[in-house]
């Protein structure tokens, strides 16, 4: 899912709970972060340092629908960090809620996309990326 569609889904889901403004843009900053390991993915997973290169590969791997090992799409990852962030600052809570804004959206595009969840749980779960073999 494009990086906006997350940022206005999270911003609408905070319009709709009527958060301040600030809670908003951060629901909605939420919703962008995690793709960031998309970026790292292709430099460290696939060692592409190019950035013509690295564009190629994700605008096929885009449209391929391909799951890759994505850190900040395990949920335990989301989870651990929105717990602490609870109990640390409201706004950084509000950022790793984000987060899980933008995990359940992708889990429903994937959801769609692939009419099962096998294909992708094994790359949005650390468990299933260590227990799941497909
Ligand atoms: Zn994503």
């Amino acid at each position: 899912m494009h990086v906006l569609t997350h940022f206005f889904i999270n911003v609408l889901i905070g319009c709709i709970a009527k958060l301040k403004f600030i809670e908003i843009l951060l629901l909605g900053l939420g919703g962008i972060f995690p793709d960031i390991d998309h970026i790292l993915y292709i430099i460290f997973g696939e060692k592409i340092h190019s950035i013509k290169k690295a564009w190629k590969f994700h605008k096929r791997e885009f449209k391929l629908m391909r799951p890759h090992f994505f850190v900040l799409h395990f949920i335990e990852i989301i989870i651990i960090l929105s717990v602490v962030s609870y109990f640390i600052n409201w706004y950084l809570f509000l950022i790793f809620l984000g987060f899980i804004l933008h995990w359940i959206a992708d889990a429903i595009k994937y959801l769609w996309f692939y009419k099962s969840l096998l294909p992708w749980i094994k790359y949005y779960s650390l468990i299933g990326y260590f227990l799941i073999k497909i």
